[in-house]
């Protein structure tokens, strides 16, 4: 990329290089070329300090689901900080929007799901998981069960349990994780690690590594499973037909807690407002975030069963929290978004109109002679690239072709996100049909400039 010749753009990238440590990012790289810089946005557009429209098809980090720019939410946060900009909910205490934003969850939340713990993001949900899990057991009298076990390549965050229970191994690499007490199966990723199993069989050979890794640590060790209903950052792992059944078979078997890690696929993106309703899951325990909020302020939680809940209540002091737990401003943005999702039919709309017309013109991408595979549910997608479609044969990592197709939509225009060589969209639900029309055609026009 060119430096840019708008004077203003450059301040703004000599202040980056001088002075910020951006998260999930190459320093050296970024400082040779300086980072596009976002300036506003609307609907399902951003605009860099260059004037450039860009589609968002990733709804920022999956999680603009109302779309940009909506007055209602600026007023909700407004209103909030001036009647109560903070409070806690330790030692006793609470706020009306904590307590009605927990009513307005449980409500959307698969039956028997009633309570939630507040966190500020899906990194500490997720940890407020792995102690919950723990705690539980412990006052259940099996203070044995500890481990959790998670997947290779899921992403349920960056703290140090976060990055723990995802088994992403560039994050394992630093900082010496995972902590003990995690462990990992396999992905159900048909496409990357089928082989010659047809998609079903492999559902069930995959899910059946849950077995056996519970078998091997003993069921009197094991305290939960952890995974995403569609694993997100991975790649958009759409699960084949046959893998949830066969876990939720396991789980039963050996009477271990699932946690299903909602923080993508929560709040309408898979067009039920929870990906386990989508895949008829009974999770134990739910972490959110994202979309809780449409990402306009930082917030997250954990959704319990009231099974749980009744053990924990027998538990005594659960000495875990965060200053920021159910911020009364997150919370009251969060009721409002939640108001707006609901009173607009969004997330009906994703279902019956705008998630299949986005599905079915994705599908489209596949007769490209660079996609070996379309696939996605809701309003989350995926392509992958390949040297050859017929053979699936993948092109040589050094080539970074991902990130070259990344580089071309930005630069026409679109949003579009590469894990290696698979392209990911997750637009906001909002996204119209004349905006798909857009986004398939530039996506379209970013293949051709790949190939
Ligand atoms: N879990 C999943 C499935 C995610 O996709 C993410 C973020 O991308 C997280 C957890 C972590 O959330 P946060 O970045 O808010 O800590």
């Amino acid at each position: 990329k060119k430096a840019s010749s708008n004077p203003q753009t450059r301040q703004w990238q000599d202040l980056g290089r001088d002075h910020h440590l951006p998260p999930f990012t190459d320093y050296k790289q970024l400082n040779e070329k300086g980072p596009r810089i976002i300036t506003r946005a609307s609907g399902v557009h951003l605009w860099d300090s260059e004037g450039n429209r860009i589609l968002d098809g990733m709804a920022g980090l999956w999680c603009v689901n109302v779309g940009y720019g909506r007055e209602e939410l600026a007023e909700a946060a407004a209103r909030q900080m001036r009647e109560l900009p903070y409070y806690n909910l330790f030692f006793q205490t609470a706020h009306p929007p904590a307590l009605e934003l927990a009513k307005a969850i449980a409500e959307l939340a698969p039956e028997g799901m009633n309570h939630v713990f507040f966190t500020g993001s899906g990194s500490e949900a997720n940890d407020t998981v792995l102690r919950m899990v723990r705690h539980y057991w412990a006052v259940k009298g099996k203070p044995s069960k500890k481990v959790v076990i998670g997947r290779w390549n899921a992403y349920h965050g960056s703290t140090v349990a976060g990055a723990s229970l995802g088994g992403m191994k560039g994050l394992h690499g630093q900082g010496d994780l995972p902590i003990p007490g995690i462990e990992h199966i396999d992905q159900p990723y048909w496409f990357g690690e089928g082989g010659d199993l047809d998609p079903d069989e492999f559902g069930t050979r995959v899910a059946e590594q849950l077995e056996s890794k519970i078998l091997d640590l003993g069921e009197e060790n094991v305290a939960a499973f952890i995974a995403e209903p569609v694993q997100g950052a991975g790649g958009v792992i759409v699960p084949p037909e046959t893998y949830w059944p066969k876990i939720r078979e396991i789980l039963d078997k050996y009477d271990i807690l699932f946690a299903a890690d909602e923080v993508i696929c929560g709040f309408g993106r898979t067009g039920e407002w929870f990906g386990s309703q989508h895949y008829g899951l009974k999770p134990d325990l739910m972490s959110i975030a994202k979309g809780l909020t449409s990402g306009y302020v930082p917030m997250g939680g954990v959704v319990v069963r009231d099974e749980v809940v009744e053990v924990l209540n027998q538990g005594g002091e659960f000495y875990h929290g965060f200053t920021y737990s159910g911020h009364p401003v997150a919370a009251a943005v969060a009721l409002e978004n939640i108001r707006i999702l609901r009173e607009e039919g969004i997330v009906e709309r994703v279902k019956s109109e705008t998630a299949p017309y986005l599905q079915h013109r994705w599908r489209q991408l596949a007769e490209h002679p660079l996609v070996g595979e379309t696939r996605g549910v809701g309003m989350v997608a995926a392509l992958e690239l390949v040297k050859n479609k017929h053979s699936r044969e993948r092109f040589p990592a050094e080539q970074a072709v991902g990130m070259r197709c990344r580089e071309f939509c930005f630069d026409n225009g679109l949003v579009m996100r590469a894990v290696g060589d698979t392209m990911i969209i997750a637009p906001p639900l909002v996204i119209d049909p004349v905006e798909i029309d857009e986004l398939i055609a530039k996506a379209h026009k970013c293949l051709d400039l790949t190939a």
